[in-house]
């Protein structure tokens, strides 16, 4: 039976992108950081991790923080003291969360990334082994868009959408929304006495659009469209996303033990399948990898392509690009995302595993595609 509920997704997610909003940090009344709110958030991370989840932090705050500290009062900031602003409030910021979590015995990185990270595919995946390296050293990642050099007409502006790319980046399977909104309701609760709430959505239809429509949070620059639009971006990845209240302390806890309310997002499919039929659907593989019947047979049974089964590599390529898969001398059996670029292939096609540092002058990696990034296209796999 698939879970249905924020709380059940929650509870089982293996890899959550959790983004904290403005709102949520800084104390309206006084600007300060809400230390304590933090610390109990930090402590929801840990039980998430205990459990053997990833978790990727994304904090919003920067301009916030920086406005209160530089006492600046403006209600519109021009770009450039919002850019200063930020630089400022980033490390304050990054020093409060490194102090809400150091208690607990974990390590932060940060990552502040810009929209060219995310859209440009050199970027995205430096990006990308980036973060899976922090993951894998079991530090949390904490990420805010990089607002000092981003300029208008290139950046986000919220971290709602880039916690959703960042969600994609990574393959998670849960991105938590927390801002001072409860989730999706069908009105604006504030005005219309009928306006339900919505706890599960399983579509982003037309409807549901014109809901989000209304309820705007005062400090944080995405509303409920830019939350919504993460929600479509995540679903088409395989993520599910859930907007939830997050003003009281610990609101993942509340989440499980269902005393907060929010809303979840089913995604379309599974971020396995949303990888693989995103290489299927490449428009034009980069490279050519001939192979032999041996490694056809292994291909077949679902193993990863290693240097010694290939006979032929042509094409100009990246490591990360999209390359087709064919007999020697036949057509296409399978698409898969390349581990080493052409020119490194051209050198290490037909060794051993254990001859390619020799050859390379690096530690090899473990396949030349890995089966993972590998999808059969002469059996409609990715249908
Ligand atoms: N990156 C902005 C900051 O840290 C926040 C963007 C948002 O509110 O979503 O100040």
């Amino acid at each position: 039976m698939v879970s249905v509920s924020g709380k059940d997704r929650l509870a089982t997610a293996k890899c959550v992108i959790i983004k904290v909003g403005s709102s949520l940090l800084v104390d309206p009344q006084n600007g300060q950081l809400r230390l304590q709110w933090m610390a109990a958030l930090a402590e929801d991370i840990t039980d998430l991790r205990a459990r053997g989840c990833q978790v990727v932090l994304v904090s919003s705050g920067a301009v916030a923080v920086g406005r209160n500290q530089m006492q600046l009062n403006a209600s519109q900031l021009q770009l450039e003291d919002a850019q200063a602003l930020a630089a400022i409030g980033q490390v304050r910021l990054a020093g409060a969360w490194a102090s809400s979590f150091a208690p607990l015995g974990i390590e932060l990185g940060q990552v502040l990334l810009t929209l060219d990270d995310t859209e440009n595919r050199r970027r995205w995946l430096n990006s990308n082994s980036t973060l899976r390296t922090l993951l894998q050293m079991d530090v949390l990642p904490l990420i805010n868009e990089n607002d000092s050099v981003a300029s208008d007409e290139i950046r986000y502006g919220d971290n709602d959408r880039l916690a959703a790319r960042t969600a994609q980046m990574v393959g998670a399977d849960l991105l938590v929304l927390l801002s001072d909104v409860d989730g999706l309701y069908s009105g604006d609760p504030s005005s219309d006495p009928d306006a339900v709430h919505m706890p599960l959505v399983e579509r982003i239809s037309p409807e549901i659009e014109a809901m989000a429509g209304v309820a705007v949070s005062a400090t944080g620059s995405g509303g409920m469209t830019t939350k919504l639009m993460a929600a479509r971006i995540a679903g088409t990845a395989g993520c599910g996303t859930i907007i939830a209240n997050g003003t009281q302390s610990a609101p993942l806890r509340a989440l499980i033990n269902e005393t907060g309310k929010c809303s979840l997002f089913l995604p379309d499919i599974k971020p396995a399948q949303a990888r693989k039929n995103w290489i299927a659907g490449t428009v034009q593989p980069r490279g050519r990898l001939e192979i032999d019947t041996g490694a056809g047979q292994a291909l077949a049974k679902g193993a990863s392509l290693l240097a010694a089964g290939l006979t032929s590599v042509s094409g100009t390529f990246e490591r990360g690009e999209v390359v087709s898969i064919c007999q020697m001398g036949g057509g296409e059996i399978a698409r898969g995302i390349a581990s080493y670029n052409a020119e490194e292939l051209q050198k290490i096609q037909g060794l051993r595993s254990e001859k390619i540092p020799e050859i390379l002058g690096y530690e090899a990696r473990k396949a030349v595609v890995h089966r993972d990034n590998l999808v059969r296209t002469d059996r409609g796999e990715h249908g």
